[in-house]
């Protein structure tokens, strides 16, 4: 049986992975918290989601024996040029709490109308073994800021946050169905789809 790797320290993320590779056979999938000596912590200071995922993924990867899956996500808003991007979790300071990351998206975007307040989120998820990167899948899904915050679960910027075709926030949905619809669940579809063949490859 192949063990993967979780390689975050966020409790939600985590569990969302899980949870979507739960089904997978041939695979234990585990978490940080399930390893007795810790690897250290990666400085996300990658241009790109896809840069940081990688760095994590790969040097995760030299403190243990399975698959590294390491992921990076945040939030892009078009009338901000991309911004929170990459900086999503310290967005109003190193250490922010998701009240006030919240609060300054929507004192940056202020009164902007709604058909401009488009955003997406994007989760890129890089996967390594020994060293080495074997495969990296990116997913996003698109929609829009709101004016207030609305709903009380998920993290993050879930409560200011529209999916394209829905009326809901991502926080006044459950998590089993936002993790349907999420950018997490879109990159990790397509991990899902490639995973018989990479357990092959490194095994
Ligand atoms: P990371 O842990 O470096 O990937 O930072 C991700 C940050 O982006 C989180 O702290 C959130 O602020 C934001 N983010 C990523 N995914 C989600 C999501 O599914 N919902 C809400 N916020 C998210």
């Amino acid at each position: 049986m192949l063990e993967i790797l979780v390689a975050t320290h966020n409790n939600n993320k985590r569990r969302e992975i899980k949870s979507m590779l739960r089904k997978v056979e041939s695979v234990k999938v585990m978490s940080l918290n399930d390893l007795v000596v810790q690897p250290p912590m990666i400085v996300e200071d990658g241009k790109t989601f896809r840069q940081n995922a990688v760095k994590k993924a790969v040097t995760i990867s030299r403190f243990f024996e399975g698959l590294v899956l390491a992921d990076d996500s945040g939030l892009e808003v078009d009338a901000l040029d991309g911004k929170p991007g990459v900086r999503s979790a310290r967005f109003a300071r190193t250490k922010a709490t998701d009240e006030e990351n919240n609060a300054k998206l929507l004192k940056l975007l202020g009164t902007t109308p709604k058909q401009k307040r488009t955003a997406r989120f994007v989760c890129h998820i890089a996967v390594a073994k020994d060293g080495h990167l074997i495969r990296s899948f990116e997913g996003d899904v698109k929609g829009q800021i709101t004016f207030k915050p609305s709903g009380d679960k998920g993290f993050g910027y879930d409560p200011l946050f529209i999916p394209e075709g829905y009326e809901k926030t991502f926080a006044e949905m459950t998590p089993g169905y936002k993790n349907r619809i999420s950018h997490r669940s879109a990159a990790l579809k397509q991990l899902k789809k490639e995973l018989k063949k990479i357990v092959k490859e490194v095994s």
